[in-house]
């Protein structure tokens, strides 16, 4: 049940830019395995691959030769607008005037419906049924002379979280959303600049981080080298989404000014504190659970195992088996290792809960291994609140804890004691105060006010 939110990367200005690309996306996999695209530019003709699938299985070395040019932009999707299907695969590839313009974002527009019904009420005829064209349109429609201008103009009409990449047969265009819910960062490699959502991406290309894309920032990137800008009107704080921290982003990322894993191991220590246990062995639930874990466990003095192990080979291709053999199913992904269990009390570190039906099943396959106490520990407040701003969470009433108190969650996933992380514990262990971080999905707070509460398919309805 991993779904992410999505991933985007950048290069301006190599000779192996789509190569480049190619890589970037598999660093970023975690953030969208539903389809990846790269589109690439040589200066005069724009080409692209996209597929549904993983990177690995989009691209092969035929793809990738085809691609020629110095400059390319990638994506990797996990669909929090728009439905699984072809013609929602990005980045999204227009003709405009003479010119390719291409697209590739993460984030969710929350303004999206409103914007549409605009925009083909004058009109504007969609080819798909992602928030993300929204932009092309309102490019293509400004009235404004200057190119540069007509995108910012757009951008400043848009309310939501988007980080987004453009590219146009001789420039690449990166901006962030003012408020920063999503992550962008800037590096360079071999004179060339490379933009990327985590910086996991530039480490696996050897690329020199730079820094992050500030909030309400623009940069063209064009044959004049780097031209940066604020193109919002308006900055009223910002927004980073905390729980890229808690279990979106790779641990071995810094995003927001703070390492991820030292973040969440952070985050495993305040636990500890807050919600101490008699135990043989903390364990983690691999692999979102792992630094917190070695945090509680560093705290609490109370030994370190792995009393799970994750089969790192299960594809989204994964069939679920037919209902008599559906149980053996279950441990595909995590099998408990019973030499380690058997007869112990053990410490079980979770990132969060969402629905709980993943965690009731994963704590009765621990049981049925011997475990002798289960003291769930989670490393964030409960999760009460659906999210707009582009992580996929089901709706209010399947949160668990919307409607449910911890100790009937406790007991619906058959657990000994059950704790989470206070909200006050997880901001303490961010890199930056509280008040940059939206927290909407704990407290229902939501920075950018949502009118439109919509599915991800709204746009198919409409
Ligand atoms: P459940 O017990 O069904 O609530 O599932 C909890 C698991 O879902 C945890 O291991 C989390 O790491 C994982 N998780 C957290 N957020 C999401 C998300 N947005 N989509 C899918 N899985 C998630």
């Amino acid at each position: 049940m991993i779904k992410h939110s999505c991933g985007i990367f950048g290069v301006f200005g190599h000779r192996n830019a789509a190569e480049l690309t190619y890589l970037g996306l598999y660093a970023l996999q975690h953030r969208g395995q539903e389809s990846a695209g790269i589109v690439v530019s040589d200066g005069k003709n724009v080409r692209h691959c996209r597929g549904m699938g993983l990177v690995s299985e989009v691209f092969n070395r035929e793809t990738l030769r085809n691609l020629e040019g110095r400059f390319a932009i990638g994506h990797v999707r996990y669909s929090t607008t728009g439905s699984s299907i072809l013609k929602n695969v990005q980045p999204f590839v227009v003709n405009y005037s003479g010119n390719t313009l291409a697209v590739a974002h993460n984030g969710n527009i929350v303004n999206a419906i409103e914007l549409r019904r605009k925009l083909e009420s004058a009109g504007s005829i969609f080819q798909s049924t992602m928030d993300s064209e929204l932009l092309l349109h309102l490019i293509a429609r400004s009235r404004q002379e200057d190119f540069r201008k007509k995108i910012a103009a757009a951008l400043n009409k848009l309310k939501g979280a988007f980080s987004i990449l453009l590219l146009t047969k001789n420039q690449i265009v990166a901006a962030r959303d003012p408020l920063g819910f999503r992550p962008l960062c800037l590096g360079k490699i071999d004179g060339a600049w490379v933009v990327a959502s985590e910086t996991c991406a530039l480490d696996l290309i050897r690329a020199e981080y730079i820094r992050e894309i500030k909030p309400g920032e623009i940069i063209f990137f064009d044959e004049n080298g780097l031209h940066s800008s604020v193109y919002s009107r308006k900055n009223s704080g910002f927004a980073f989404c905390i729980f890229e921290f808690i279990y979106f982003a790779r641990p071995d990322s810094n995003i927001f000014g703070g390492n991820v894993s030292v973040v969440r191991e952070n985050l495993g220590m305040h636990l500890a504190r807050e919600h101490p246990a008699i135990a043989d062995f903390v364990m983690p639930v691999p692999d979102s659970g792992m630094y917190a874990a070695l945090g509680y466990a560093q705290e609490s003095g109370i030994p370190f195992d792995m009393g799970l192990v994750r089969n790192h080979y299960v594809g989204r291709t994964f069939i679920q088996p037919s209902q008599e053999i559906r149980d053996l199913g279950v441990k595909i992904k995590l099998n408990p290792v019973r030499e380690i269990l058997e007869g112990k009390r053990a410490v079980v570190v979770e990132d969060s809960i969402v629905r709980g039906t993943t965690s009731r099943i994963r704590m009765k396959a621990l049981r049925d291994a011997g475990a002798k106490e289960i003291h769930m520990r989670v490393s964030c407040p409960p999760l009460r609140y659906p999210c707009f701003y582009g992580i996929d969470f089901p709706t209010r009433a399947e949160l668990a804890a919307s409607s449910h108190n911890i100790e009937e969650i406790r007991k619906r996933i058959g657990v000994d004691t059950l704790g989470y992380l206070s909200l006050e514990g997880m901001l303490d262990s961010m890199p930056a105060p509280a008040s940059k971080f939206c927290t909407a999905c704990f407290t229902g707070k939501y920075p950018v006010p949502v009118k439109e509460r919509f599915s991800k398919y709204t746009f198919e309805k409409i």
